[in-house]
């Protein structure tokens, strides 16, 4: 099943099974935004620069990513500029934000990608692509991948699509909608469809914030969770220790 496929299945259409979890998700996300509201996680509207905000955020720290961008602004403020930087040039720059030379590569091949494919208004260009054609370009681009691909569609192009990250799978599995051995790959795959027309931003967010804070990976804090009720693993958890 292709990850835009499950995405554009409507509710109505979904195969039984699935329609529960689809009322448990809706429940899950208007008391997610109740708590939280739905927050900027930082990520940017226009979806050239975030493509490149997406790239510099694995493996570090919000504070040291957002720095790290800023720096590259900075240092490459037109794609064309990027594009003709050498790998060695963007290395001095995203170094600090543990990113290496692999993927200071493969920062100017998305540059000069978009800029070969679209011309000097890239940005506008990927707003009027629809979700299949958004996909497939930002999944192909150098070092992009389908998380990655669907993160910008959703903050930056509007489309309804749901990117797993690790916070959003953890909360997921915990609540009983997805099995706790599935591979990330197998998540991103299955969750989408899952989640109610329309409100993918809302709940991801929602569980990336409730991750971070409530649902964490080591302790989870099930006796302040607003979704305990809905919980598989918090009413094992609040079940075991009533019988202790
Ligand atoms: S009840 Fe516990 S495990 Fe379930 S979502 Fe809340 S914090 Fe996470």
């Amino acid at each position: 099943m292709s990850l835009l496929t499950v995405q554009l299945v409507p509710a109505s259409k979904l195969p039984a099974r699935r329609t529960h979890w689809v009322s448990i998700f809706s429940t899950v996300t208007d008391r997610l935004v109740h708590k939280y509201g739905v927050p900027s996680l930082g990520n940017l509207r226009d979806p050239v620069q975030e493509i490149f905000y997406i790239m510099l955020s694995a493996r570090t720290t919000d504070n040291q990513y957002r720095k790290t961008y800023r720096a590259l602004r900075a240092k490459y403020p037109s794609l064309t500029d990027l594009a003709m930087a050498s790998a060695e040039e963007i290395l001095s720059c995203i170094r600090d934000g543990g990113l290496g030379k692999k993927r200071a590569a493969q920062l100017r091949g998305i540059a000069a990608a978009l800029l070969a494919k679209f011309g000097n208004d890239p940005s506008r260009h990927l707003k009027n692509l629809s979700a299949r054609e958004a996909f497939e370009l930002l999944n192909g681009l150098p070092g992009m991948g389908p998380k990655s691909a669907l993160c910008v569609m959703m903050y930056s192009l509007n489309h309804d699509t749901f990117p797993v990250d690790t916070n959003v799978q953890r909360v997921a599995s915990r609540l009983g909608a997805l099995s706790p051995r599935l591979k990330h790959w197998q998540a991103q795959q299955r969750l989408p469809a899952l989640v109610p027309e329309g409100r993918s931003k809302e709940l991801h967010i929602g569980l990336v914030v409730h991750g971070r804070t409530v649902c964490l990976p080591l302790k989870p804090r099930c006796d302040r969770c607003i979704l305990a009720d809905l919980c598989k693993y918090g009413k094992r958890r609040t079940a075991k220790a009533r019988s202790k």
